[in-house]
Order: C-alpha cells, then sequence, then structure tokens
C-alpha cells in the first residue's frame, strides 16, 4: 500500500514552496521505509527549483539531507531494523553493477539511469524521485545511512551532503597535520569544511567576502580568516596552500584562487554555480597546480564520514525552523544570511 504524506514543493521556478502532498511507494523486499524527522536545506535545493540547472520536472518536493527514524523494512533487509536512527543524501539508488558503483563510488555511477537524485530524478520504474521536506519516505537498504547514537537527528541531517561533500576532497586530497587548507566561502558547506579539516589537523584558512563571520571561522577550527573583498588578501597570501575548497555558490575568478597554491596545489572546485567559470592558464602551468572537482561522496564514505563525526564531536551549526519559513530560509541563504544550516522540523509541515 502506497502512503500519503504532508510535503513542501516548488511548483515552478518562480512560485514559492507551498504544502502539498505525494505518495510514497509500498515497502518492498529491500526497503526502508521511515518517518523523516528533519530536512537540511542546501544551496543545490535552491538552484534546482528555480531551475539554474536546466529546467526541473515540476512539482519538486527538494531536501537531501535527510535524518529520521525506522517505521518498517521490508522481508529481505538485513541492515535495519523498526526503531534505527537513519538518514539519506543526495541519491537514493543507482546501477549497483558499474565500476564505480561497485567501488562504493555510486555518485560517479555511469550504467543505466546513473545515479539516481533524491528529488528532480527518476526511480527505477520511471516515477519521479520525491526529495526531504515531507514526513517519510522509502529507499533501498543500500542507500540508507546508519546514524550514530552521538549525534541528534537535527544535526545529523546536513552532514549527508554538506559533511560529506567536504569530507570527501579532504580525504582524497590528503588534509592532515602539515597541510595548509583554504576553505573559500562560511555556508553551509564551508562551515562543514572548516570543521572537519581542523578535525583531520590540517592548517585551516576561511576566505570570506568579509570579515562579518570572522569570530565564527575561528571558533569552528580556522587559525586564519581573511576578506576576499581586501585586494592585499591576494597578495599576501600567493602561493601559500596546498588545497583550497571552494564552496561558493557564484562565480570567483579562479585565477586569483589559484595564485594561492603552492607549486603542485590543487583547488577542488565544489560550488555548482549556474554559469561557466573561466580557467587563465598561466596560473595554472606556472606551478604545476591542478583544478579539479568533487561531488557528494559514494556510500562508504558517508558511512565513514558519519562515523568520524560521532568520534571527533564533529556537527553542523543549525538554525532549525518551521516549514512554513521555507521561503524565507531560502532568501536568506542567498542573501548569504545563514548560521550556518537551515534545518526542516518536518513535524511542521
Ligand atoms: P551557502 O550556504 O549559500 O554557502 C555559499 C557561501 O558562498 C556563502 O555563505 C558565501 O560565503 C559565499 N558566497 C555566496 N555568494 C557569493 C558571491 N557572489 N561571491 C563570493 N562568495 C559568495 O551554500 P551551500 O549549501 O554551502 O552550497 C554552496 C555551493 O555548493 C552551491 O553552489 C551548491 O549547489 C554546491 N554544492 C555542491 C555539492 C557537490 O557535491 N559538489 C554538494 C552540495 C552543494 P561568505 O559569506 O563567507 O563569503
Ligand atoms: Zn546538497
Ligand atoms: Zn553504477
Amino acid at each position: 500500500m502506497t502512503q500519503t504524506v504532508a510535503a513542501y514543493a516548488a511548483t515552478s521556478a518562480t512560485a514559492p514552496l507551498t504544502k502539498t502532498t505525494i505518495e510514497r511507494r509500498d515497502v518492498g523486499p529491500h526497503d526502508v521505509a521511515f518517518d523523516i524527522k528533519f530536512a537540511g536545506i542546501c544551496h543545490s535545493d535552491i538552484h534546482t527549483v528555480r531551475g539554474e540547472w536546466g529546467r526541473a520536472n515540476y512539482p519538486v518536493v527538494p531536501g537531501h539531507e535527510i535524518a529520521g527514524v525506522v517505521t518498517a523494512v521490508g522481508a529481505e533487509v538485513t541492515r535495519y531494523q523498526v526503531g534505527d536512527r537513519v538518514g539519506v543524501g543526495c541519491f537514493v539508488d543507482s546501477c549497483r553493477d558499474c565500476e564505480n558503483c561497485q567501488a562504493g563510488l555510486q555518485q560517479y555511477c555511469t550504467g543505466a539511469g546513473g545515479m539516481r537524485g533524491t528529488y528532480n530524478s527518476t526511480e527505477r520504474d520511471g516515477s519521479p524521485t520525491q526529495g526531504g521536506y515531507s514526513q517519510a519516505i522509502v529507499v533501498n537498504e543500500n542507500y540508507v545511512l546508519r546514524i550514530p547514537d552521538s549525534i541528534p537527528l537535527d544535526k545529523a541531517a546536513p552532514l549527508l551532503c554538506a559533511g560529506v561533500t567536504l569530507y570527501s576532497p579532504l580525504r582524497h586530497w590528503k588534509a592532515g597535520p602539515g597541510r595548509k587548507v583554504a576553505v573559500v566561502g562560511l555556508g553551509g558547506l564551508g562551515h562543514m569544511g572548516v570543521k572537519l579539516a581542523a578535525a583531520m589537523g590540517a592548517e585551516v584558512t576561511v576566505l570570506s567576502q568579509s570579515l562579518k563571520k570572522m569570530e565564527d571561522g575561528l571558533r569552528l577550527g580556522a587559525s586564519h580568516y581573511y576578506a576576499t573583498s581586501d585586494p592585499d588578501t591576494f597578495t599576501k597570501l600567493a602561493g601559500s596552500f596546498d588545497l583550497i575548497l571552494n564552496t561558493v555558490s557564484a562565480n570567483l575568478n579562479l585565477g586569483a584562487y589559484l595564485n594561492l597554491l603552492k607549486v603542485d596545489g590543487t583547488l577542488v572546485e565544489l560550488g555548482m554555480p549556474e554559469h561557466a567559470m573561466e580557467v587563465p592558464p598561466f596560473p595554472l602551468a606556472g606551478m604545476r597546480r591542478s583544478l579539479s572537482g568533487s561531488m557528494i561522496g559514494g556510500i562508504p564514505e558517508t558511512q565513514e564520514m558519519l562515523d568520524f563525526c560521532a568520534e571527533h564531536d564533529v556537527t553542523p551549526e543549525i538554525e532549525v525552523i518551521d516549514a512554513s519559513y521555507v521561503n524565507e530560509a531560502y532568501e536568506r541563504v542567498l542573501a548569504s544570511d545563514v548560521r550556518y544550516r537551515f534545518v526542516i522540523d518536518t513535524a511542521t509541515i
């Protein structure tokens, strides 16, 4: 039997999100059904519903930072039981079969259907996926994460996207003691980058538009904080970093940031602005620097990140909101007025 659940959806690129209902599928033999308790608001939700990444398939129920409690499991499910605290991130399925899926890199699935996004994508049967701004969801057990007991569900939610999106490149490019890491943009992703990189032992610098959030940045674990609106920042810090993680949701002058890398340093693009950015060849070639990118993380790495956060007491700074506040929350995210992740209490839908 399908289940009707309350949700918040966007019906067009310009309309505000409004309350609605959606149907969740029957719990199949390998499915886990859970009550969503909290859902984080990621800037990607805004890019998607406003059509900045191409026309969305409306109505769209956004939300891919989902945390809740299991209410039912299918007959063949072995990994979860009713009552378990679980989460779902940016995807709910993939081909399960290609080289990348086999390697646990489901986010880079190259098989049929590819990575099936938690919303604005399709299930295997072709029906649209709908995300976490809703009260329940049904997901194949292999795409569900376990939330460690020490992490409250509201703080767990943002880890499922913002957390793993920073954890994965920090691990891949070996952030740790003796490595200088800069995080550009102190928003939802950026503040997790500061906390995680500091927990890994790296020396962290925040590059923010202004010094408004400096006290926060230092409290979160950064050793240094600079304003990118000050041209002196770019002369002072030239050639300083092993790794720069760009989390900015708008276009930046990439050349200016590449110049801040040491020889062989890497700038990793994590922000996904609507428009393309130019890459000037001289700052790249001159110091054998690399420009790369990274997208969320696979299932095994997401679980590893959750366990790391429990062990190192790393959780996001959140503002829990009622669902009816979602449209204002979007405006505040767009104005860089978020400290540092909005999380919807789904009981208020
Ligand atoms: P967010 O909370 O809005 O943070 C973005 C930050 O970028 C802002 O807080 C602000 O930091 C800075 N910023 C915004 N506009 C700027 C501008 N015009 N110039 C310079 N800096 C600006 O957003 P988020 O949720 O962290 O997401 C950030 C980006 O990452 C989005 O594009 C999102 O789609 C993308 N994303 C990518 C992945 C992935 O897998 N790669 C995963 C999730 C999200 P300051 O005020 O400190 O300057
Ligand atoms: Zn996200
Ligand atoms: Zn695959």
